[in-house]
């Protein structure tokens, strides 16, 4: 199971909770765990709060992560050395447990597509096991 999202930043943060949530339902699984994957070299996954000035927080410290200022070898090829180095960092999957049907992720916990060299149009993977 998977979904699309169009991005419209270099780098931004997209919320896809719901989008994750109804492919767990779709997938009627009640005790198990989603894992949330993008197959890409230049995105990544996280979890946080989706409060504006946090996602502004977020993105500026994501960007921050890795300096640009530096030479890169790749950046000969296709110029996103950066975007591939932040994406190794953080990561490009997510697992995640399903309770009673549920996602468990806190309140204040939401998941968010990391785009690192947009725009562009990513997809999202998401494997639900369990019964
Ligand atoms: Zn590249």
């Amino acid at each position: 199971m998977s979904f699309n999202v169009s991005t419209s930043d270099r780098v931004e943060l997209n919320d896809v909770t719901g989008e994750v949530i109804a492919e767990i339902d779709k997938s009627g699984v009640k005790e198990g765990i989603a894992l949330v994957y993008v197959p890409h070299a230049t995105a990544a996954l996280i979890i946080n709060e989706n409060e504006r000035g946090l996602i502004s927080d977020m993105t500026a410290a994501i960007s921050d992560l890795i300096p640009r200022d530096r030479r890169y070898e790749h950046d000969r090829i296709d110029d996103n050395a950066w975007s591939h180095l932040t994406s190794a960092v953080i990561g490009c999957s997510l697992t995640i447990p399903i309770t009673g049907g549920r996602l468990e992720c806190g309140t204040w916990q939401n998941i968010f597509l990391v785009e690192l060299d947009g725009p562009r149009r990513r997809k999202v993977i998401v494997k639900v096991i369990g019964a």
